[in-house]
């Protein structure tokens, strides 16, 4: 059953729709890479602390709602069992219009004039295949590659020049953006 728009569903989004920090939310086959790649780090002696993995966009439950569907939130939410029925109409234009408002505000988009860049739905985080973790360690540590080979490596403040680190969790298919901290992804963006 549909129910209206409103802050109904900014309050639901905030209880249901909430980011993962779980490894077992992303992609398979990133997840896999993750996984092992953590291991091996944690092996080593380094401790690995994940703050996001999969991210729902608000905006998606908002256009999933007015049938701009973006597949993958959509596929997201409905391997949850999610279901994002919005009634746009209250049968009076001024109601409508009141409540589409109430989900902007609520949910923070930056619609025109505020705005006039489309929200961005292409981050990796979206499809499960990016992950915000950082990962500390003291002195040298040897890690292994995926080959099983070992690599020493040397803790840096800046994580972000640290390409060794950045060359073994390639080999686990999880590549580092460098401008970014703690993100690292399928393809390194
Ligand atoms: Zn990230």
């Amino acid at each position: 059953m549909a129910t209206k728009s409103g802050i109904y569903w900014v309050t639901w989004a905030n209880a249901h729709a909430k980011n993962s920090n779980k490894v077992d939310d992303l992609e398979i086959t990133f997840e896999n890479g993750v996984k092992t790649f953590v291991k091996a780090l944690t092996d080593a002696g380094a401790t690995v602390d994940i703050s996001t993995t999969k991210k729902v966009i608000k905006e998606h439950i908002f256009f999933t709602g007015l049938g701009k569907l973006h597949k993958v939130s959509v596929n997201h939410l409905r391997q949850k069992k999610i279901a994002v029925d919005i009634e746009w109409d209250h049968g009076d234009l001024t109601k409508s219009k009141a409540g589409a408002l109430e989900m902007v505000n609520g949910f923070g988009l930056a619609v025109p004039p505020r705005s006039i860049n489309p929200p961005s739905l292409t981050s990796n985080h979206i499809n499960g295949k990016a992950v915000d973790m950082t990962i500390k360690w003291t002195g040298t540590i040897k890690v292994k590659k995926k080959d099983r080979s070992e690599v020493s490596v040397t803790y840096s403040l800046n994580v972000n020049t640290n390409i060794v680190l950045h060359s073994i969790g390639v080999s686990y298919g999880v590549k580092k953006l460098k401008t970014d901290a703690p993100h690292w992804s399928y393809n390194g963006r």
